[in-house]
C-alpha cells in the first residue's frame, strides 16, 4: 500500500521536534549540527529570536490578504530589495520554482512584445537546478529529473557546464536568455569563474539576450556578498531568489530591471499566497540582518576560517576526499566514496550534511554559525571520514 505522504523523498530516519541556532535536536533530545539548514533557507539558524518576534508579531494581526490589495510589508521587502541590488522591481513568489516559472515566462513576453515572439531559446548549462515545475525540469534538462513526464516545454538549449567555447558558438541574434547559476548548487557546488560570468553578460549585451541569474540557492549572503554574482562585478537582468530569503518561512522572489519587467503589466501574472504579509514580515528582518555589510564580512571571514580547515580535513583523509570547492559559506567536498556514505557517516556523529551531484558533499551552514560551531563540524566530519578511511 502506498504511503500517505506520498513517497517521492528518500527520507533519513530522522525527525527533529525543535532547533536552536545551528543545531537540529530530535525528541530524545540529540543535538545534531546542522550543516544543510534545510540545504540553504535557515541561514539565520533555527528560531532565531528576531526572526520569531518578526512572525509572532505579524501573526497576530493579519496573516492573509490577497494581493487585490496593498501590502505595506510587500511594498517595504521590495524596497529594501531594491535598494540593495541592480534590481528595479520584485514579484514575489512562494518558492524558488515558482521564481523560475515567472523568469521564464518574463524572457518570453520581453521577446513577444519586442515584435520578436519568435525569439524563445534560453541557453542553460549541464548540471542546472531550477526546481521541479515543467517548465524548470525542461530547463535543467537532465534525464534524472525529466524522465516520463515528456513533452517538455521546448525552447531550452542545454550546453556543458562552464563550456565558454560553446556558449559562444550558441549564442546568438535569436538567442532570448541566457539562465545560470553562478555557483550551481545541486550541480556540485560548481563555481563559475568570474570572467566567464563576466564574458556572458558581455555576450548577453552584444547579442540582446537577457541574462537571468538563478541565486535561490547562492544568494542572500551566502557567499559572503548579499548575491554572488556581485564577485564578479556584473549584473543580471533578471534574478531567482528563495530559501534563504524567508529563513525557513516559503518566499521566494524575481528581482528585474525595468526595461527586462516592462511586458509584465496588469493581469499578465499573479499568485494567491505570494508575497503574504507572514512571509514578508520575516523576510524584512531577514534582509535587514544579512544586507549589513557588516555580516557579510563576517560570513566571508568564518568561510575563510572553514575553508582552512576543510582543506586539513582532506589532507588527513587522502582516500575519502578530492578537494574543498565553492565560494563563501556554500561549500563543497568533492570526494571519492559516494558522498551518500558520508553524509550517513555523519549521521552517526549527529552532523547533517546534503549530497549533491557531482559526487560532492554539501555544507551549508547558517551563516551566523560561531567560529566554535565551525571547529566542531570539522571535527565530527573528521569522525565520519575516518569511518570510511580506506
Ligand atoms: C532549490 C532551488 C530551486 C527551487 O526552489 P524551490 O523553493 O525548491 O522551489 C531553484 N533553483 C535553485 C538554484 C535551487 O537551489
Amino acid at each position: 500500500m502506498i504511503a500517505h505522504v506520498l513517497p517521492t523523498y528518500n527520507r533519513a530516519d530522522l525527525s527533529f521536534e525543535k532547533g536552536e541556532g545551528s543545531w537540529a535536536v530530535t525528541r530524545d533530545g540529540t543535538r545534531y549540527l546542522d550543516l544543510g539548514a534545510g540545504i540553504a533557507v535557515n541561514v539565520l539558524g533555527h528560531a532565531n529570536p528576531d526572526l520569531v518576534a518578526a512572525l509572532t508579531e505579524q501573526a497576530g494581526k493579519i496573516w492573509h490578504v490577497s494581493n487585490l490589495y496593498h501590502i505595506p510589508q510587500q511594498e517595504k521587502l521590495a524596497d529594501l530589495l531594491v535598494e540593495a541590488t541592480f534590481a528595479e522591481t520584485v514579484f514575489f513568489t512562494n518558492s524558488g520554482t515558482e521564481a523560475a516559472e515567472l523568469a521564464i515566462k518574463m524572457v518570453r513576453k520581453y521577446w513577444s512584445d519586442a515584435g520578436q515572439p519568435e525569439r524563445t531559446r534560453i541557453l542553460t548549462f549541464e548540471g542546472a537546478f531550477h526546481g521541479r515545475s515543467t517548465g524548470a525540469i525542461a530547463a535543467a534538462g537532465s534525464e534524472k529529473m525529466t524522465a516520463g513526464f515528456g513533452p517538455l516545454m521546448p525552447g531550452f538549449q542545454s550546453l556543458p557546464w562552464g563550456d565558454m567555447d560553446a556558449l559562444r558558438a550558441a549564442i546568438g541574434e535569436d538567442t532570448a536568455a541566457v539562465m545560470l547559476e553562478p555557483l550551481q548548487g545541486e550541480g556540485g557546488i560548481r563555481l563559475l569563474p568570474d570572467a566567464d560570468l563576466r564574458e556572458i553578460r558581455a555576450l548577453c549585451d552584444k547579442t540582446g539576450a537577457l541574462l537571468v541569474l538563478d541565486e535561490v540557492q547562492c544568494g542572500m549572503g551566502r557567499t559572503g556578498r548579499l548575491f554572488a554574482h556581485e564577485w564578479a562585478g556584473i549584473a543580471p537582468d533578471v534574478m531567482m531568489v528563495a530559501k534563504g530569503i524567508g529563513g525557513g518561512f516559503p518566499l521566494g522572489a524575481v528581482l528585474a530591471t525595468e526595461q527586462a519587467a516592462r511586458a509584465m503589466v496588469v493581469g499578465s501574472h499573479g499568485s494567491t499566497y505570494g508575497g503574504n504579509p507572514l512571509a514578508c514580515a520575516v523576510g524584512i528582518r531577514v534582509m535587514e540582518i544579512v544586507a549589513d555589510p557588516a555580516f557579510l564580512a563576517d560570513v566571508s571571514r568564518k568561510a575563510g576560517l572553514f575553508r582552512q580547515k576543510l582543506e586539513s580535513l582532506v589532507a588527513a583523509h587522502p582516500d575519502v576526499f578530492e578537494g574543498v570547492r565553492g565560494q563563501g559559506l556554500m561549500l563543497g567536498l568533492k570526494c571519492k566514496v559516494a558522498p551518500g556514505d558520508l553524509v550517513a557517516a555523519g549521521y552517526g556523529q549527529h552532523i547533517l550534511t546534503v549530497p549533491a551531484a557531482d559526487n560532492t558533499l554539501r555544507l551549508l551552514p547558517p551563516l551566523n554559525i560561531s567560529d566554535d560551531e565551525i571547529a566542531e563540524a570539522v571535527a565530527r566530519l573528521d569522525r565520519a571520514a575516518g569511518s570510511l578511511d580506506g
